[in-house]
């Protein structure tokens, strides 16, 4: 699959580089994850980050909330240094970010780029001095500051202004308009604001986050118009489970089909018991069924019908996925492309061989019947028939040998 699919014309983007990461300027659209550890904590924060880097996230974010978080960032980069994870660290700033960088060098050092809210930074005169202070921060030691507006947390006296502005205006009673302008002016502005204090146009990352899909493609298409700023996308307090994954594919499928976004983010509720890795699972899973990179070989599998009376095959398919996602870890660093490669298991004899002719690897089970014969296809042909209770076995060496040659 194409890093670039030429369908997709990206927008045009400032390059901003967050440690060792590219993003925006033309590069691939990055995925990033947030932990939700106690920072203070800093083996919990440290494993927890490393987890999301090994299941694919390029960027992690922590809390930096107290001075006790800050003065554990140093510690935790230096523990996952020592573990051979490089992944950057962005630290999220809220109220006290002015005090925590400027009492914590360390924790500045330590992280590759700080996020801020101008709605959380102060209010009045003091929200100028401490928004100052952040940003001649990030001058000082040369870091990138996404300026991250959220819906839940505006600036009142800015969307005060917003609405005295608009008061005239043709739609003057539709409030999300309102609130829609008020985040976007918030965004812009506020860049403006940290050019004018020093930081580079090169250092910006923007977000405008709100939690509905059609407001978040508007805020979205408008602030990609009115600027060339690299772009954080999310859909914010997306939820859990199938309604969080729905809706943040199908707010950010639209925007990445336009060429709008840098990275992406995919904030989901985490189950009870479920694992953090599972939203940068699905930013991975949307970037590359849209086409826009390749992370892992995925398993094409039909839905299965009255012709499958058993559930082997979509077990089957489910070990596979399971299989190659974890074999990525060591494989991405041994072979080159394996993560373009595709694998079909399909339950029966209807659309099992043509689909599987169409993966690198594909297996067609025989959809019912006590003694299952399968056969497999490497590149289109038909290469051996699989028979028995070992067959999951079989195939996984089938595959292990196709990436290995
Ligand atoms: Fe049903 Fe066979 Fe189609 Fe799968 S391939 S959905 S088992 S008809």
């Amino acid at each position: 699959m194409p890093e670039n699919n030429s369908a997709i014309n990206r927008r045009s983007s400032v390059g901003v580089r967050i440690g060792s990461v590219m993003l925006g300027g033309g590069a691939p659209v990055v995925v990033q994850s947030m932990t939700n550890t106690d920072t203070v904590d800093e083996v919990a924060t440290t494993e927890q980050v490393a987890q999301l880097a090994r299941a694919g996230s390029e960027l992690v974010r922590i809390t930096v909330n107290s001075m006790e978080a800050a003065k554990a960032v140093a510690g935790i980069r230096a523990r996952l240094d020592d573990m051979g994870c490089h992944v950057p660290l962005v630290g999220d700033f809220h109220f006290n970010g002015h005090k925590l960088l400027t009492s914590y060098p360390d924790c500045a050092k330590a992280l590759a780029k700080f996020r801020i809210n101008p709605g959380n930074v102060g209010h009045g005169k003091k929200r100028d001095e401490q928004f100052a202070t952040l940003i001649e921060t990030a001058c000082k030691y040369d870091k990138p500051v996404r300026i991250g507006v959220n819906w839940g947390s505006l600036d009142p006296e800015m969307l005060a202004r917003i609405m005295d502005e608009n008061a005239a205006s043709s739609d003057p009673q539709d409030a999300k308009y309102v609130m829609r302008e008020a985040l976007i002016t918030s965004a812009l502005e506020s860049a403006a604001k940290a050019e004018e204090i020093g930081l580079n146009r090169n250092k910006i990352v923007l977000s405008c986050k709100v939690s509905g899909v059609q407001d978040l493609i508007m805020v979205y298409r408008e602030l990609a118009a009115r600027c060339d700023y690299a772009l954080h996308l999310g859909l914010t307090e997306a939820g859990m489970g199938s309604k969080g994954i729905v809706a943040s594919t199908a707010a950010l499928a639209v925007l990445l089909q336009e060429g709008i976004g840098d990275t992406i983010r995919i904030s989901l509720t985490p189950e009870p018991g479920g694992s953090r890795s599972r939203e940068v699972i699905v930013a991975q899973e949307i970037l590359q069924t849209m086409g826009l990179r390749a992370f892992v070989p995925l398993v094409a599998a039909c839905p299965g019908c009255g012709r499958t009376t058993s559930t082997y095959f979509q077990e089957l398919a489910e070990s596979i996925q399971a299989y190659v996602r974890d074999e990525m870890v060591v494989w991405r660093e041994q072979y080159d492309g394996v993560e373009n490669m595709s694998l079909a298991v399909m339950g029966c004899v209807v659309n099992g061989p043509g689909e599987s002719k169409h993966a690198n690897i594909g297996i067609s089970l025989p959809g019912s019947g006590e003694n299952p014969v399968a056969p497999v296809f490497v590149d289109g042909q038909k290469t051996v028939t699989l028979k028995g209770d070992n067959i999951a076995n079989e195939f996984r060496a089938i595959v292990d040998r196709y990436v290995s040659e």
